[in-house]
């Protein structure tokens, strides 16, 4: 908060009167500073990438390109980090179409349940883990307004999180709940989970609870943030529940279609 004071005099000298502005600078102030903040962990996520590829980059030309144990492997990292990059940078460009409100939603009326099981069916048949899915789907089909390619990153990065945290022998459960007209669907797993303190941040830029652990599964830190972004866009709310040690779920909702007859089709 900024105070400016104006003093009125006559032009005896005689004070007769005082102007107080007040100028609330508050909330520029804090759209610097994330501003600001943000950067700094752009360039940060962005240097250590190219810190570790130039180092492997200095020894394979030291040397180490003639070396056929050694060179592959070198050459592996530098790969692993490029992809890093390219993951980081794409994920950077949604937020800031999403930020700029430079899209459009490709809307479509789809059945949500038919439409989460072959995202569904997808991981399971791709994932190379330990752990067994649970679907608490309903039979009645539900019908949603929404993008489907954001849906599914969003699907996505919940999914790809779950199994990221979630132990060898772990359950992920997936579920749906209607009331009123709003879809709230489920996704909930038995891994490490989140301190209570931090929950909220998941979803915030950048954010990571175990900052080392979350980088060498090759996170972005972006994922949450996208989601969410995603599903403000289509009117819903995402959020978080989680107890450490026990495991985290994640939900979000969408509002339900109806027919004309107020009835779910
Ligand atoms: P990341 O690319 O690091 O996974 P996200 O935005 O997807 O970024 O998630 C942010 C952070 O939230 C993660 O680094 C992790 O600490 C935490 N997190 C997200 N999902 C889970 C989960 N299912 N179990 C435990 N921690 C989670």
């Amino acid at each position: 908060l900024r105070v400016n004071f104006s003093v009125i005099q006559k032009e005896t000298g005689f004070v007769n009167g005082l102007i107080a502005v007040l100028h609330d600078n508050t909330e520029q102030e804090k759209i610097d500073m994330e501003r600001r903040e943000f950067v700094a962990n752009v360039s940060h996520e962005l240097r250590t990438p190219l810190t570790t590829m130039s180092s492997y980059l200095e020894a394979l030309a030291d040397g180490a390109w003639k070396d056929e144990e050694i060179a592959p492997s070198f050459l592996q990292v530098t790969q692993t980090e490029t992809q890093r990059m390219i993951r980081l940078v794409n994920d950077l460009l949604q937020l800031s179409k999403m930020d700029s409100r430079d899209y459009d939603l490709n809307r479509e009326i789809v059945n949500f349940n038919q439409f989460f099981n072959r995202i569904i069916d997808r991981f399971e048949l791709s994932k190379s883990q330990n752990v067994t899915f649970h679907r608490m789907l309903s039979d009645t089909p539900y019908y949603v307004d929404i993008d489907t390619d954001k849906l599914t990153q969003v699907i996505d990065n919940i999914i790809s999180n779950a199994l990221k945290y979630s132990p060898d022998g772990g359950n992920i459960r997936f579920g749906i709940a209607v009331k009123d007209n709003v879809l709230k669907v489920m996704i909930s797993d038995d891994g490490m989970g989140i301190p209570s303190e931090n929950v909220d941040r998941i979803f915030d830029r950048f954010y990571r609870v175990d900052r080392a652990r979350a980088r060498s599964m090759g996170g972005t830190g972006l994922g949450l943030a996208i989601a969410r972004e995603m599903i403000e866009a289509h009117g819903g709310s995402i959020w978080a529940e989680s107890e450490e040690g026990q495991g985290t779920t994640i939900f979000f909702t969408l509002e339900i279609e109806m027919d004309e007859e107020g009835e779910w089709d």
